[in-house]
């Protein structure tokens, strides 16, 4: 129990929100130009149209993306959310 996770939480809830949020975030820094893949350069999951539509030059599906927008250390309370949602506005 020595993994502080409660100071982070308020982190993870704000990653984990949802989908929507996490374009918006992608959208706001912008991507690199070029092409959307049809699959995930890191896993070749199909990365669904509206992913591809919403971010021009896209090249992760959803799950690799969130992955590489985490942390390590972070990752490792991914399944805490929903326990302080008295805590999202
Ligand atoms: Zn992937």
């Amino acid at each position: 129990m020595a993994g502080g996770w409660a100071r982070d939480g308020a982190v993870q809830e704000q990653i984990d929100a949802s989908i929507e949020d996490e374009l918006k975030r992608m959208q706001a820094r912008r991507l690199p130009g070029g092409e959307s893949r049809t699959h995930c350069a890191e896993c070749e999951e199909p990365i669904p149209e509206a992913r591809r539509q919403a971010l021009p030059g896209v090249k992760l599906c959803i799950d690799c993306q969130q992955e590489r927008d985490r942390r390590p250390e972070q990752r490792a309370g991914i399944n805490r959310r929903g326990s302080k949602d008295s805590q999202l506005k």
